[in-house]
């Protein structure tokens, strides 16, 4: 039972103002991934909602996506697929962009990262707007694989993200560990 270390959870998140630019709240979980204990706890958690998905692969973008998404592969034996920015990955790739308060940015994933078929549980550490995470459902969609379950640590839930991803998979199981209104 992580009740109590759920509460603390919240206390180990660190707001920092004007980050990285004027009138955004940046949710710092450094503090939290420095307390084994709790980062332990947090993974744990995630892991057996994972569990419950059934998912055999893990996918996360970079860069806290793998803070969240590789050690929950390893934890539940899911295999883990790294989806990177644009150009970072040496393989063939699929891509799939996604729109930014100015612009675009491009994600991609190895094209022979996930099977046909594969159940796959899609990890980051926050779910602001739903965009970044958007994009890499669509890169597991676009190998065949089915996304069984979405994975975070934070959600700041007025902006909406949940329900971009509802859109996308209606009833996809999405667990946060930490809300802010
Ligand atoms: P979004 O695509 O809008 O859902 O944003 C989620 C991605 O951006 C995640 O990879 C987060 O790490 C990062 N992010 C967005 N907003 C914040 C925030 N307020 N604090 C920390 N990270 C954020």
């Amino acid at each position: 039972d992580f009740g109590e270390g759920i509460m603390r959870f919240r206390e180990m998140i660190r707001d920092i103002p004007d980050f990285p630019k004027k009138g955004i709240l940046f949710r710092d979980i450094t503090p939290l991934l420095a307390n084994g204990l709790l980062y332990q706890q947090s993974i744990q958690t995630l892991a057996e909602f994972c569990n419950q998905c059934q998912a055999q692969m893990v996918v996360g973008p970079e860069a806290r996506g793998y803070v969240i998404g590789a050690p929950l592969a390893v934890v539940t034996g899911c295999g883990f697929a790294p989806v990177r920015k644009k150009g970072k990955l040496p393989y063939k790739t699929r891509s799939a962009s996604y729109a930014l308060e100015y612009g675009e940015d491009t994600l991609e994933i190895h094209e022979d990262a996930i099977m046909q078929g594969q159940r796959v549980l899609v990890a980051d550490d926050l779910l602001a707007t739903g965009g970044t995470m958007s994009a890499t459902i669509d890169l597991v969609q676009q190998l065949g694989g089915i996304v069984v379950g979405a994975a975070f640590l934070i959600e700041l839930k007025e902006l909406g993200g949940r329900q971009v991803l509802l859109d996308k998979i209606p009833q996809l199981p999405i667990q946060t560990l930490v809300q802010y209104d």
